[in-house]
């Protein structure tokens, strides 16, 4: 792994998402997100590939912010560019066809994107249970858990670890749900 390519990354989405924040009560920094989805394939999918690394990085800078793929392929390359494509919905199409479509795409997406796929929902499902959109009811928060795990069931099959933590973070969600925490 060549920490100087990480850190450029890390800036670059940083310096993207600078003005974001996510859906939590505390609007925490949006960059958090992406360090989380890198940090859960290395610390818990134990993923050493580092265009996987990067490109967790920067995963959400096309979907949300003014980077174009061609920039991504100037400062990090085709393979990286490719995989981040590879995780962006197209904004144009209704929310609901974007989510139909994450679904149907998953099982043909490429080994590395769908540990991506898994470690980003991981980081999604985690939010739900801890730091939840303030205004989603409970019945949302149960749709978005569903969904996550339909998408996730293509991704399978890669990385055994990675889908036990995944399963893990689903189990803890729903439990928290239920006892209405
Ligand atoms: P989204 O599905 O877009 O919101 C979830 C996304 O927001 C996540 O995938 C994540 O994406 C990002 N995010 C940012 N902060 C958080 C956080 N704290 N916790 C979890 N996720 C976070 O919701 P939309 O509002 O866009 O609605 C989309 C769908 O929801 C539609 O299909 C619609 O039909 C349905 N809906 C359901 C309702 C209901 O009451 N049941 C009401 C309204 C809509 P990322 O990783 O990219 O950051
Ligand atoms: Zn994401």
């Amino acid at each position: 792994m060549d920490s100087v390519r990480f850190l450029r990354a890390l800036s670059f989405a940083a310096h993207k998402h600078r003005d974001q924040r996510r859906k939590d009560a505390n609007a925490s920094p949006y960059i958090n997100h992406p360090i989380a989805v890198a940090t859960v394939l290395a610390a818990e999918g134990g993923v050493t590939d580092e265009a996987l690394l990067l490109a967790a990085l920067l995963h959400d800078t096309v979907e949300d912010t003014d980077t174009t793929p061609e920039e991504l392929v100037e400062h990090f390359g085709a393979e990286i560019a490719d995989l981040v494509a590879e995780v962006t919905d197209d904004k144009a199409l209704d929310k609901d066809v974007r989510r139909r479509l994450q679904v149907e795409h998953a099982a043909g997406a490429s080994d590395k994107a769908k540990q991506l796929k898994i470690a980003d929902k991981v980081c999604n499902i985690r939010d739900i249970a801890a730091g939840p959109p303030s205004d989603w009811s409970v019945e949302r928060k149960r749709e978005y858990l569903a969904w996550a795990e339909s998408v996730v069931a293509g991704c399978r099959g890669i990385n055994a670890a990675l889908e036990g933590v995944c399963d893990e973070a689903l189990a803890t969600a729903r439990a928290k749900l239920l006892s209405g925490l």
